[in-house]
């Protein structure tokens, strides 16, 4: 579903950011990246979508080598669903909008305006957000949400996009332990209901533990850690 094969990033400054990771991923893992800041999580999941290229390595999602033509990238982001810190939503505008928006990666990548949204991608968008429980705030602006309302509804942005690999990259760092709990809670349960592989780097131990299926621990672009949650202590 997902293999890193002897995968090494080197930035144009000198920064290893990867070194010789080498794992793989099936399909329905709920995989925690945990790690300082700087360890690398973000560049590993960044080649993961293309946006950083290994300097030496691979990537392999559902069989296929990330990377090649602009067309082939487009293809693969489109299976892919984001999470990101800081939620990326329009603020004044709908969570309808905010989540339709995840239509666009199936659509021509020049025709695909967002007046060509059809009825089902509408059903999409209301099926993904009944997953998250916000079906009922469809029509009200993104930025009257809560953090972690905001959060879900980027969930069901990613979710409409149907894909099979969902990241998301610290995508409980800027919220509330309830909120927290929610959006871990949401991604689990969607994992579970869609056989999603999700791919989520958190800094905290205890919550990777509670709500991972397994445990990647990296320091200086390494792995160092790769076990259940049970095997996983904090040893902070
Ligand atoms: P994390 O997500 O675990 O905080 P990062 O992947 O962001 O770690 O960073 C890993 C290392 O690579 C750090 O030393 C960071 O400064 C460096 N790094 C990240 N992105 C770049 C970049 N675009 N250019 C140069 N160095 C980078
Ligand atoms: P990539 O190889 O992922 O395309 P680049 O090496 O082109 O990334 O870097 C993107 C930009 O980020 C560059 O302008 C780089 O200088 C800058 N950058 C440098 N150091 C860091 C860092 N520590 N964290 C994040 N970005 C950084």
């Amino acid at each position: 579903m997902i293999a890193f094969k002897e995968v090494n990033k080197i930035y144009p400054n000198g920064v290893r950011g990867l070194r010789d990771v080498d794992f793989e991923m099936r399909r329905g893992e709920f995989v925690a990246l945990i790690g300082l800041s700087g360890a690398g999580k973000s560049t590993l999941l960044r080649t993961v979508n293309g946006i950083t290229e290994p300097t030496s390595g691979e990537v392999e999602v559902d069989g296929r080598v990330v990377g090649g033509s602009r067309e082939d990238l487009r293809r693969l982001r489109g299976r892919i669903g984001m999470i990101f810190q800081g939620f990326n939503l329009v603020g004044p505008s709908t969570v309808q909008h905010n989540v339709i928006v995840g239509r666009l990666s199936h659509k021509h990548p020049v025709l695909g305006t967002l007046g060509l949204f059809n009825r089902r991608d509408y059903q999409l968008v209301e099926r993904a957000l009944d997953r998250v429980g916000l079906a009922n705030k469809l029509h009200q602006r993104a930025d009257q949400l809560s953090g972690g309302q905001q959060q879900r509804v980027a969930i069901a942005r990613a979710l409409v996009q149907e894909p099979s690999v969902l990241l998301a990259d610290e995508p409980v760092a800027s919220l509330d332990p309830v909120s927290t709990d929610r959006v871990m809670s949401d991604l689990r349960r969607v994992r579970d209901e869609l056989e999603l592989t999700v791919l989520v780097s958190l800094h905290s131990v205890p919550l990777a533990r509670r709500w991972a299926t397994r445990i990647i621990g990296m320091r200086d672009g390494m792995v160092v850690f790769d076990g259940t949650p049970q095997e996983a202590t904090d040893t902070r």
